[in-house]
Order: structure tokens, then sequence, then C-alpha cells
């Protein structure tokens, strides 16, 4: 096992963590696929409202390529297509049958799997539109399926609050994540990395013979593009493909089943949730059916994914595919009265400002940004956090005078959008925007 030591990264220290209990949630009336939230799809709809899907129709594809497919996560009517400003499709809803039909898709057993033609097996993950969950670094897109990549990194846990935790979601499923490591196998001719943290020692005895690289250190450790940056030996790496560890159940249910699966482990969290744990439940899953009883009274703000990477949602809307994760905020709409005056002993920053420097406690995180965008201040707190040695406060100048060269040299490709630069930033700099989206700019170009 390769150890990764990450000494940089950040402990955000936010009240509201999810127990480790697990319970299963009632079926809900509706599910919903949410296109708006998936990064670089464009969607083009091949349903309309009143038709009647299986699980695993087609619900819309990638105009880039027709070829990748989005899948109903649900059986039932067609009964809602949400669209936004310009037509955006924001969410196909679906109001689940009594007793839902499947599509039925090509299975593999273990010994299908060895005996197949690599091709064979990206065909079935296409066809049983899952294919977008395997992620190309650096640019984070799907991978065009006529490349093979030199690895593909497996992540098994995430750090930022508040995800999953693996020793829930693969509890009982051992079996059908080996399964998912050995379709892996088949996709690329290097090597198969499983990392998991150092901590998680459930995780590593039971896996010992998998994980390829443990890393120890704060958020995001995890993430295949640090593991990568600290890790790699050639240039050719940066084209390593990653899938998340339950996305991989995911696409090892497929092969296996032969269905669209629609099982996921969930968490509900954050301060202004009361029932804060894992719950059973299934892709596409309405954020009220998550909430309901289980959500304090007043101003909320639903983040669907994770606190620092995740979208705002409203309460009517749904979690897609890519979010295992429902965090309840405070919105943070009060003023705060003589706030100059007050000495912040709960008040959550990375510098030392506030007396909170002095409080070993978890913090009550609202939205509330505390003024607006100022000045860069050259405190140097982001080129302390970033976890790939970038200096984001001088790539954000450069994409800014549009120096595209510059930004590169200064590393914009390996940033791994984490989102620490722009959350310890005093002056509210919106750093993860502004690199996230040149690097799509790039790319776009690139391409
Ligand atoms: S520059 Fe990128 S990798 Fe570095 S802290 Fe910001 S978002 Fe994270
Ligand atoms: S954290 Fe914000 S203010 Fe400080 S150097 Fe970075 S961009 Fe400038």
């Amino acid at each position: 096992m390769v150890p990764v030591h990450l000494k940089k990264g950040y402990r955000l220290r936010i009240a509201g963590a999810p127990s480790p209990q697990s319970s299963g949630l009632t079926k809900p009336a509706h599910v919903a696929a949410v296109p708006e939230r998936i990064p670089f799809v464009k969607p083009r709809l091949r349903v309309k409202v009143n038709d009647r899907v299986q699980v695993g129709s087609l619900l819309f594809e990638d105009k880039r390529n027709p070829d990748i497919q989005f899948l109903s996560p649900g059986g039932g009517k067609v009964v809602k297509i949400g669209l936004g400003p310009r037509r955006v499709i924001q969410e196909i809803v679906i109001e689940l049958d009594e007793e839902e039909s499947f599509r039925e898709l090509q299975a593999f057993s273990e010994s299908d799997l060895e005996a197949a033609d690599g091709k064979d097996i990206v065909q079935a993950i296409i066809e049983g539109g899952l294919w977008p969950l395997i992620r190309m670094l650096p640019f984070r897109d799907w991978p065009d399926p006529k490349t093979t990549p030199p690895y593909v990194f497996v992540t098994v846990g995430n750090l930022e609050p508040f995800h999953p935790r693996p020793e829930i979601f693969l509890n009982g499923r051992e079996d059908l994540f080996r399964f998912g490591v050995k379709i892996l196998n088949r996709l690329t001719d290097g090597q198969v990395y499983v990392g998991a943290s150092q901590r998680d020692d459930v995780v590593i005895s039971e896996f010992e013979d998998l994980i390829t690289h443990t890393y120890r250190g704060d958020y995001p450790a995890h993430d295949a593009g640090v593991l990568l940056y600290h890790t790699k030996s050639a240039p050719s790496d940066n084209r390593t493909w990653y899938i998340d560890a339950q996305d991989l159940l995911l696409l090892a249910e497929l092969l296996q089943t032969g269905r669209y699966p629609t099982r996921r482990t969930v968490v509900l969290a954050g301060s202004m949730a009361n029932q804060r744990q894992h719950y059973q439940t299934r892709i596409g899953v309405p954020l009220r059916h998550l909430m309901e009883d289980r959500a304090e009274e007043g101003d909320i703000r639903c983040i669907a994914g994770g606190i620092l990477t995740g979208y705002t949602s409203s309460k009517d809307s749904f979690l897609g595919i890519f979010e295992t994760g429902l965090n309840l905020l405070p919105a943070g709409n009060e003023r705060e009265v003589l706030a100059s005056f007050q000495p912040g002993f709960r008040k959550p920053s990375y510098s030392r400002t506030f007396l909170s420097a002095f409080n070993r406690g978890d913090f009550v995180m609202n939205c509330n940004i505390h003024g607006g965008v100022r000045a860069c201040i050259a405190c140097n707190h982001c080129p302390d956090v970033c976890p790939v040695d970038i200096l984001p406060q001088l790539t954000y100048k450069c994409i800014l005078v549009e120096a595209v060269e510059e930004s590169l040299a200064h590393g914009l490709l390996d940033c791994v959008e984490c989102g620490l630069c722009s959350y310890v930033c005093p002056s509210k700099i919106e750093l993860l925007d502004t690199l996230r989206n040149a690097k799509a700019a790039y790319y776009k170009e690139q391409a």
C-alpha cells in the first residue's frame, strides 16, 4: 500500500455530522432525474409528459455523444418535465407504480466477465446508463468510451462534510464491491488503484488485498486528483479515470443483475436536521421525502451533495444520481446586531481573528457570507490549504486578465475543485467558481 500524507487541506469543524446509524426509508411516490446538476451534459429529451417508463428506460441522452444515455431511476409515468431559464431541463419527474417493471439488460456472471471482450463490458455499461459514473482527470467529464486509461482510481470515502461512511454503504455488499473492481480491471490495461483512509480500519482489513493507497490528512485527502498529484510518475497519469466506491456498487449491480440499480445510501446532515443519520433509499428521491419530520423549523438552506461542492436546492427538488447527501443549514438571513463588537467565539473562521481560534468544538455553519466581495488582501490563506500546491489567488488573477498560458503554468489543471480556497478566503472571492469555469472553458476549447 502506498501511504499518502496530505499536509495541506483543512478539517472543517461543522456541527451536524450524521450518526453511523442506518435505517430504511419508505418508498417515495415520485423519483426524478436531475439533468441540470450533471456537469458537462447537454441533454436531449427522449420522453414526454404522460409517457410510461420502466426502471432503466431512456430518459435523455447527451447531445455531444448520443450513445451516452441517462436512464429512468423508477418505473411509472412521467408526470413533469421541469424547465428552467433558457429551457434548461431541470428535472424529469416519474410517478412510481406500486409494482415497477424493469427493462432487462445484459447480465454478467464472474466467468462471463472474465471471458467477455473489454469492448462488450464498456457497451453494457453504456447501455445500462451508468457510463457517466466514471470520470476522467483533470476535467472530470466522463471519458470517451473508445479510450483506455492508464489507471482507474476508486475512492473509498469522502472527507467533505457530509457524505455516507464507507463502512455503512459497503456493509453486506463486500462481494459486490469486489465484482466492481473486477469490472474496472477489464477497462484498463494498467492497474486499478483503490484508495482508503488510514483511519478506516474496518475497510482496510476487509479489502486489504485490493487497497493500493492509504491516505492521511484532512479534506480533500480522499480525492483521486489529490492522490494522483502526490504519487504520479508520468504525464500520461493525468488521464486517469476514477469512480466513487458507492458508484462502483451501482456499476457492479447493473452488470451482475442486468437491471438498472436504484438503491442508494444517503445521509441527512447539517445543524437544521434533527435525525441526522444514514438512510437506505433510492436514486432520485425527493428532498421532501428525506426531510419529512426530520428538519427543524426555520429558514433552511438545502444543499444536495457535500457542503462545499454541492448544490443549493429547493425543498421540492430531488437528489440527483451523483448526490448522496442532503445537508440542511441555517439560511443565515438575519442581521447580526452589533456584529463588529462580538468576539466570535462560535464563528467558524480559518483566520485566527475571532475568539473561535480557542474553541475546540464544532461550529454551526450558516449561509451568511458576512459582507460582500472585497479585494484580495494577500493573506495567503488560500495557498496554505490548497492540496495541490496551486497559488489560487495568482491563478485567479491570470484568469481575470485572460492570461490562459500563465494560469495553466500556475497549475490550473491540477485544481481538484475542492472549494477550500473560497471557504478560507476572508475577502469572499469566488476562487472555486472562477477556476472551475476557466478549466471548463479550456476543456471546451480543446474539444
Ligand atoms: S485552487 Fe482548486 S484545488 Fe486548490 S484549494 Fe482551490 S479549489 Fe481546491
Ligand atoms: S485567501 Fe483570498 S484574500 Fe487571501 S490571498 Fe487568497 S484570494 Fe487573497
